[in-house]
């Protein structure tokens, strides 16, 4: 079922829904059964999965020369979104990117949903290769996820890359786009950013689900932000519980965020990694608490591979 009707079906009661990540190549699909069956008891309309693109890796040889390796470190992303569906008869849905994909890949990619199923698709650009400082699309792929959403919605129409195809079936996706309550790191402003968010429900995507945030009036003002744009469809909060000493700085450096100053004292005081973890939880279900009297239709939350946590939060919640 598309996300649009879940929300709609839910009658204004806020739904719980995560994101989780592929195994590392060479680990079983197991781990993830495992980090989803503590969760299921919480009735997820969806879950999500991230796709993860090649990276670069460059091995150092006798000679002293470095010989270049692409990697892909998570693969699996549709595989593991069949999985899902198959034994929790969930909606599970796979993250695509702008990045590593040409517009044929996007169209094969988008032909294999359809026939497993899947009814949602997340529409990303994807970040620039690790070893890389800016994003450079394929060749022949899109630059921008708002291209990349209106090929899908070309496709839901029926109109393939190859317009002589025969019998041009089309498919019926709901597509999720992404958004930045503090906007994204490369945008020049937030006003700007909003109007290419609108560019990507233009082009067809009918709900966002945001970056994560710690501070709940950032939420509240790009909402309010959106919806001066003329952004009319719904707006899925992302959150994640603070779980190390070490994400006061990973967090705001790879998101471009801030965290606020209550949080970060809380966490500087803590004496173990323990304590940050449990203190994460407690944030968090305060944003979440807060999030559900202001009636959002969701509460996504990132589980970045663990969910013991996830899983504190949404026995008080759900
Ligand atoms: P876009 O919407 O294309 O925006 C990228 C930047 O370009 C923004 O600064 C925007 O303002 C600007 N822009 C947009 N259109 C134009 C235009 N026409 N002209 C000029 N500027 C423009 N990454 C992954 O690799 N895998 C994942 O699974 C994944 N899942 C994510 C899920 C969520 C909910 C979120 C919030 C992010 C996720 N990301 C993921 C990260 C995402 O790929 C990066 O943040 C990426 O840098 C931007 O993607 P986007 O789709 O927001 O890009």
């Amino acid at each position: 079922m598309k996300v649009t009707d879940h929300i709609h079906n839910a009658g204004g009661k806020t739904q719980f829904s995560f994101e989780i990540l592929p195994p590392l190549k060479g680990q079983n699909i197991k781990q993830i059964f495992d980090q989803m069956d503590p969760l299921m008891e919480f009735k997820p309309p969806f879950v999500d999965v991230t796709y993860h693109r090649e990276e670069y890796v460059y091995n150092e040889l006798a000679n002293g020369l470095l010989q270049k390796k692409v990697v892909r470190k998570r693969p699996g992303t549709v595989g593991i979104c069949a999985a899902i569906q198959n034994k929790y008869q969930v909606d599970a849905i796979p993250h695509i990117l702008c990045g590593g994909f040409t517009k044929e890949d996007t169209e094969n990619f988008l032909i294999d949903l359809g026939f497993l199923g899947i009814d949602n698709v997340m529409a990303l650009r994807g970040d620039a290769v690790k070893s890389e400082t800016y994003f450079t699309s394929e060749k022949e792929g899109h630059s921008y996820a708002s291209d990349l959403v209106e090929q899908i919605s070309e496709l839901n129409a029926g109109k393939y890359l190859d317009a002589e195809i025969l019998n041009q079936a089309k498919t019926d996706f709901c597509i999720g786009v992404a958004g930045y309550p503090e906007k994204h790191m490369e945008a020049p402003s937030l006003d700007s950013d909003v109007h290419f968010l609108k560019k990507k429900i233009n082009n067809g995507a009918t709900y966002i689900v945001t970056q994560m945030f710690f501070d709940n009036r950032k939420y509240f003002a790009f909402v309010d932000k959106c919806r001066a744009a003329g952004i009319t469809v719904p707006i899925i909060p992302g959150l994640k519980p603070i779980a190390t000493k070490k994400q006061l700085n990973l967090i705001p450096h790879r998101f471009s965020l801030e965290l606020p100053d209550d949080l970060i004292l809380g966490v500087v005081k803590c004496k173990d990694n323990k304590a940050v973890r449990q203190l994460g939880v407690e944030w968090c279900t305060q944003q979440s608490k807060e999030l559900i009297a202001a009636g959002v239709p969701v509460l996504h939350y990132y589980s970045m591979g663990k969910s013991d946590n996830i899983k504190a939060i949404a026995s008080s919640l759900f």
